[in-house]
């Protein structure tokens, strides 16, 4: 069993990949072509925003937000210890301040109840992630945020295709920023992103950014970075985007029957236990793509332990708070994130794809539960 199957999804579009692959390599315009405006077109269709300006990865699209957005250094942008260190690491880059905030441990996302406390003379913005594929409160964000005149900047790279209060992840704030590595709900055969924003403005500073802070040839009045998506990524990602409403749904299917499974062999939801074993809860009002399907165990060694003894793979996403990371310790307080430091030592994801069958899920839930 694969943690995530590329291999299926790639029999069903081989011949829509191949065959957009060498329309590209037929007109030769490998950077900026034309398939990078067709897809930016359609992905922000999708999310329902004005503007989408596709980049060279989830780290660059985080990146080029907060350049636009003009964060550097001194400013304080507010965020979540428990994700991906890109989160972080972009702040930092610019030479600004990630300030950690404690998570909501039923959704793992920033609890927003926490952030005013947080906020400071020097907090130029607030970076929520939408964890394992559900968006966090951004209504409760978004009015926070404008009480202060802060702009959000969500962190939408595992939650594309999710779902907030009917509305699409990635046009829920200021600025949403996506991922395309491969294993992401919706990815391409190497590093791509986007940025979706509805000011226009932004719009033009992110496509500055991305492109050496080029407004025309050989002019640069902004700093940039070279952060374009190739045209063969964006060729790549119209295939699978043509396919991806249906893999969304087989995600929900997928999640629901380990849920359900789980369930039945003992396990409770994590929105109404804290020990033993936990299934996650999807928010109402929210649907998740299920970026991740994280359970939680009171002794995840010996979990992954019998699951390893069944040949099926497991991961933990994440281990260690960025608080407690070596680049990030100096600037926070590492003891301040109780609920982000319990999540990191009891979660653990299971396989997951838009593929996965019903025998394996239940091939790995026996594991699991030790019914094997
Ligand atoms: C994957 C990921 C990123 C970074 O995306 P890349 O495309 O790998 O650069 C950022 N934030 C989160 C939460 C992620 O999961």
């Amino acid at each position: 069993m694969q943690f995530i199957d590329l291999q299926t999804q790639r029999a069903r579009i081989e011949a829509d990949v191949d065959a957009r692959i060498r329309a590209v390599l037929a007109h030769g315009r490998y950077i900026m072509g034309p398939e990078v405006a067709e897809l930016e077109e359609q992905l922000a269709a999708s999310v329902g925003v004005g503007h989408c300006v596709a980049v060279s990865s989830g780290t660059d699209a985080l990146l080029v937000a907060l350049m636009a957005l003009d964060i550097g250094a001194g400013d304080e942008v507010i965020t979540t210890p428990f994700t991906f260190v890109a989160t972080a690491e972009v702040i930092a880059l610019l030479g600004a301040v990630p300030k950690f905030v404690d998570i909501d441990p039923v959704t793992y996302n920033i609890d927003p109840s926490l952030i005013e406390a947080a906020i400071g003379p020097r907090t130029r913005a607030i970076m929520p992630v939408a964890l394992y594929g559900q968006c966090a409160d951004m209504d409760a964000i978004n009015a926070i945020a404008a009480r202060h005149g802060l702009p959000v900047i969500e962190d939408a790279a595992q939650s594309f295709g999710a779902t907030f209060r009917g509305r699409r992840s990635g046009g829920l704030s200021t600025i949403g920023c996506t991922s395309f590595f491969p294993s992401k709900p919706l990815g391409c055969y190497g590093d791509g992103g986007a940025c979706f924003t509805d000011d226009d403005r932004l719009a033009t500073l992110m496509r500055q950014a991305m492109n050496h802070g080029q407004d025309k040839r050989y002019s640069h009045p902004r700093l940039g970075i070279n952060g374009r998506l190739d045209t063969l990524q964006a060729a790549v990602l119209l295939a699978k985007l043509a396919i991806f409403d249906d893999e969304v749904e087989r995600r929900a299917g997928v999640g629901a029957r380990y849920t359900a499974l789980l369930q039945a062999a003992g396990a409770r939801s994590l929105a109404e236990a804290r020990d033993g074993l936990l299934t996650p809860h999807i928010a109402d009002g929210n649907t998740s793509v299920f970026a991740q399907y994280t359970v939680q165990s009171d002794d995840r060694a010996a979990a992954i332990a019998r699951l390893d003894a069944a040949g099926i793979p497991s991961a933990v996403h994440y281990p260690i708070p960025l608080n407690r990371q070596g680049a990030y310790a100096h600037h926070c307080c590492p003891d301040c994130t109780p609920l982000a430091d319990r999540a990191a030592a009891r979660v653990l994801s299971l396989p997951m794809h838009p593929y996965l069958s019903a025998d394996d899920a239940e091939r790995v839930v026996a594991a699991l539960t030790g019914a094997d």
